[in-house]
C-alpha cells in the first residue's frame, strides 16, 4: 500500500501553538500581571436568545413521535435554504434555494469542494492567507501559486494577466488582514476568471461585518460572477456558531466547465459523502434571520465593531499603519520600528502583557505585520489598546 506523501509537504503550523506557549510562559514568569489576548479568532459572546429558543423548540420536536426527524435532505432543509436566499435578496442577490447547500461550516466545504476539480489545476491564493486554502490543496498534491498582498496594494492583490491560474481563492473581508475588496476590484477578478476559464472560490465568512453599503458582501453582487464563482459562508461569525457548527455554500446553476455542472456535482458529492446538519442546529440557524434574531445579532456584531474601533483609534493616535478595523473584526498593523512579526510579538507581550498574532504566521508577505482581533471583552480591549498605544509612543521618545 501507499500513503499520501503530500501530507509530508504541509508546512507545520506552529503559529497558534507557539503563541499559546509564549503566553503561558509569560503568565508563569509574571503571575501578578494581567495578560490580555487580542489574538482570539473565535467569537466570545453567547448565542442570541432567538437562536436558543429555536434550538429548544427543535429539541422538543425531536422528543415526540409526530415531530421527530431522522435523516434530512443532505443539502439542508428547505426552510433554511429559503431563509438564506431571502437574506441574500436583502442585499440585492437573487438565488435559487437549490443553489444553497447547508453544511457543518465553511471550513469543511472549503476543503471538500476540491473533490470537484482535477488535481492538475493551478491554484492561486493570496499571501498572507487563511491557511486552510493552502493546506487542503497541498494535501491533494496541487501546485499553489501566491498573489502577494502588501502595503502598496492595501493587502488586496489584484489579477495579473501573466499568471495563469484555474482555482483562485478570495476572502473579503479578509482574515487575517481585515482588508475588503471594492465592487470594482472584484469585477476585475470576475473578468480574469471568465477570460481564463478559472473558478473563484469566494470566502464570505466575515460578510456580516460590512456596514459600508458601497462595499460588496457577496461575490454574486458582481455581474457575471454566477458563471465563475462559488461562495462559502458561515453562521460562525454572524451568529456565534463556531461551536454549534453551521455554514453554507452557494454553487450557482450557471457555472459550467467542460460540459459539467459544479452545482450537480456538489449535490452528488454531498449526498454521497455527507448526511446533513442536525435538524436542531438548522432550526437555530434559521432563527438568525428572524426579526428578533437579526436585532440581537446586530447588537452582538456592534459590540465587536466597537472593539475594532477602539483598537484602530489607538493605532491612529500613535501613527501606526494598519488596514482592516472597519467592516472587519481584524486589524492588521505594521510592526513599529521596523521590527519583524515575532520580535514585535515578544516585545509587546513583555512590555504590555498584550497577546496578538504574528503576521508572518499567515504567509511570508505577512512578515513585519501583526494581527489584532475584536472578538474579546470590551473593557479588556480598551485597557489593551491603551497599553499598546503607550508602549508604541514610548518607542519614539
Ligand atoms: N473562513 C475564514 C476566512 C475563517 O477565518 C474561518 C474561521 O475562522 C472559517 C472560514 C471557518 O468557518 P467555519 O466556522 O464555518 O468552519
Amino acid at each position: 500500500m501507499k500513503m499520501n506523501h503530500h501530507y509530508e509537504e504541509i508546512s507545520q503550523s506552529y503559529l497558534f501553538s507557539t503563541v499559546a506557549k509564549k503566553a503561558a510562559d509569560f503568565q508563569k514568569k509574571y503571575p501578578d500581571r494581567e495578560m490580555i489576548k487580542l489574538s482570539i479568532g473565535d467569537v466570545t459572546l453567547p448565542l442570541a436568545g432567538a437562536v436558543i429558543k429555536a434550538l429548544h423548540g427543535a429539541v422538543d420536536e425531536m422528543g415526540k413521535a409526530e415531530t421527530f426527524r431522522g435523516y434530512g435532505p443532505e443539502q439542508g432543509y428547505a426552510f433554511l435554504q429559503e431563509a438564506i436566499a431571502k437574506y441574500y435578496a436583502g442585499h440585492g442577490v437573487q438565488l435559487d434555494p437549490n443553489e444553497i447547500f447547508v453544511s457543518d461550516g465553511a471550513k469543511s466545504d472549503l476543503g471538500n469542494i476540491l473533490d470537484l476539480f482535477d488535481q492538475d489545476n493551478v491554484v492561486l491564493v493570496p499571501d498572507p492567507v487563511y491557511p486552510v486554502y493552502v493546506d487542503t490543496n497541498v494535501m491533494a498534491g496541487r501546485k499553489v501559486l501566491y498573489a502577494p498582498a502588501n502595503e502598496e496594494n492595501g493587502f488586496l492583490p489584484m489579477p495579473d494577466d501573466s499568471v495563469k491560474a484555474d482555482i483562485i481563492y478570495l476572502c473579503s473581508p479578509n482574515n487575517p488582514t481585515g482588508a475588503v475588496y471594492t465592487r470594482e476590484q472584484l469585477a476585475q477578478w470576475v473578468a480574469y476568471a471568465r477570460k481564463n476559464d478559472a473558478i473563484l472560490l469566494f470566502d464570505a465568512a466575515y460578510e456580516c461585518f460590512v456596514t459600508d453599503p458601497a462595499l460588496p458582501r457577496s461575490i454574486f453582487e458582481i455581474e457575471g460572477a454566477k458563471e465563475c464563482a462559488i461562495e462559502f459562508c458561515s453562521f460562525s461569525k454572524i451568529a456565534g456558531f463556531t461551536g454549534t457548527r453551521c455554514g453554507y455554500t452557494v454553487v450557482p446553476m450557471a457555472i459550467e466547465r467542460e460540459g459539467m455542472s459544479p452545482n450537480k456535482m456538489w449535490l452528488r458529492r454531498q449526498t454521497t459523502k455527507f448526511n446533513g446538519v442536525p435538524y436542531i442546529v438548522q432550526r437555530g440557524a434559521a432563527a438568525v434571520f428572524t426579526e428578533d434574531g437579526m436585532a440581537e445579532i446586530q447588537h452582538n456584531l456592534d459590540y465587536y465593531r466597537a472593539n475594532a474601533k477602539v483598537i484602530a483609534g489607538a493605532l491612529d493616535e500613535c501613527g501606526v499603519w494598519y488596514c482592516g478595523g472597519k467592516n472587519s473584526p481584524y486589524i492588521w498593523m505594521k510592526c513599529p520600528g521596523g521590527m519583524d512579526s515575532w520580535t514585535f510579538f515578544d516585545w509587546l507581550l513583555e512590555t504590555t502583557g498584550v497577546v496578538g498574532t504574528p503576521g508572518v504566521g499567515f504567509g511570508s508577505c505577512g512578515e513585519g505585520f501583526f494581527r489584532l482581533t475584536a472578538f474579546g471583552n470590551a473593557e479588556k480591549t480598551k485597557i489593551a489598546a491603551e497599553r499598546v498605544k503607550n508602549a508604541i509612543l514610548s518607542l519614539n521618545k
